[in-house]
């Protein structure tokens, strides 16, 4: 039979369970489907869908309601089949054989795995012991690799922990200094009180990755982008399948934005719901890291993670279990639900851990 590629071989893909369990906090979706009126508005735009005919494969409408909800040209613009595929194509264009992705562990999986699958050298920088990102390890990192892609993502997933401006401008000046470009991964942007954004411009050596699976609550519509130079989105659109977006997405991520308010309430009322979920998570025996996101990643200190894990599964409560990762011994990782759901992991933590 035919055997994968030898580099592929030994690696293990990047799987969350998916039991059918009462209450879902370990993928970072949104807790409550698209607002009253996104379904009606895109089966109404369906019926009118040319099916025999290929989509706008620029998909022109769709590219202009992204760059008008951020405020830039249509042609900084890049959407994708989820942000993975916005990462995918960038890796496709700017890694493969030769070249080096730099990444900063513990940080998303899909940036190193995305990286092996195409054939580019991936070169890991370690954190402080908080997991923050250490400035020195990076200069470090990228004078000796002279990375292709250097990756950052803020807030980071599994932490939360979002990187200052002055990180970000440093880092990308390093990053240019070896013709490189930074990618700052913004998949929980919207929850964090500072985006890199503001940084990007046609000479700028940055593109800022931001996705429809959580914030916007449609993580089953499979819709990423990004936002870049001019010129860099070209030549991703030249390298990316042709007609990747077909007509029904096109439809639901120009329709979802127009529901702009709706998705900053819901993001204000999480953001709440985090900070009463902490301050709950507080009065356990357990250690908790400072989430500007949607999550929160905590460590019983009094018994092991991945028993904690299987008795809140046990509780129909299924988090994350981060434990066995390398320099994350014992962590899980919680959605922010509604309060509900929260509420049944916090009662079911509390029982599992006093
Ligand atoms: C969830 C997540 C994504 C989203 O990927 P999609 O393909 O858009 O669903 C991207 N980056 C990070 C860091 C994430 O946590």
């Amino acid at each position: 039979m035919i055997a994968p590629r030898d580099d592929l071989a030994l690696m293990a893909g990047y799987h969350s369970p998916q039991v059918d369990v009462v209450v879902r906090l370990n993928t970072n979706e949104a807790p409550e489907p698209p607002p009253e009126g996104f379904a009606a508005a895109l089966a109404a735009e369906i019926a009118q869908v040319a099916w025999h005919r290929y989509p706008d494969r620029g998909y022109a409408e769709l590219r202009e309601a992204v760059a008008a909800h951020h405020d830039v040209a249509p042609g900084q613009v890049f959407v994708a089949n989820g942000s993975n595929e916005v990462l995918q194509t960038l890796t496709l264009a700017y890694g493969g054989a030769g070249r080096t992705v730099a990444v900063f562990e513990p940080t998303y999986a899909l940036h190193s795995h995305i990286a092996r699958i195409t054939g580019t050298a991936v070169t890991v920088g370690e954190r402080t012991e908080g997991l923050a990102l250490d400035l020195a390890e990076v200069r470090r990192v990228v004078a000796d690799a002279r990375p292709a892609i250097t990756y950052l993502c803020s807030p980071n997933n599994p932490t939360g922990m979002v990187e200052e401006e002055a990180t970000v401008r440093e880092v990308l000046d390093l990053v240019a200094a070896v013709d490189g470009l930074l990618v700052v991964d913004e998949a929980y942007g919207q929850f964090a009180s500072w985006s890199a954004l503001e940084l990007v411009g046609d000479d700028v050596p940055l593109v800022v990755t931001r996705t429809y699976s959580k914030t916007w609550s449609m993580a089953a519509a499979r819709l990423g982008y990004l936002v870049g130079p001019r010129l860099l989105v070209e030549q991703l659109d030249q390298v990316v399948l042709p007609y990747h977006l077909d007509a029904v997405k096109q439809v639901a991520g120009r329709l979802a934005l127009r529901f702009d308010d709706a998705m900053r309430t819901r993001v204000a009322s999480l953001v709440e719901e985090r900070g009463r979920l902490v301050a709950r998570l507080l009065d356990l025996p357990v250690e908790v890291w400072p989430s500007e996101a949607n999550f929160v990643l905590f460590r019983p200190t009094v018994r092991a993670g991945g028993d904690v894990w299987k008795q809140l599964l046990e509780r129909s409560v299924l988090v994350r279990d981060c434990s066995s990762w390398p320099r994350l011994d014992g962590c899980l990782r919680v959605t922010i639900g509604t309060p509900a759901e929260d509420d049944a992991f916090l009662d079911a933590l509390e029982e599992v851990l006093t």
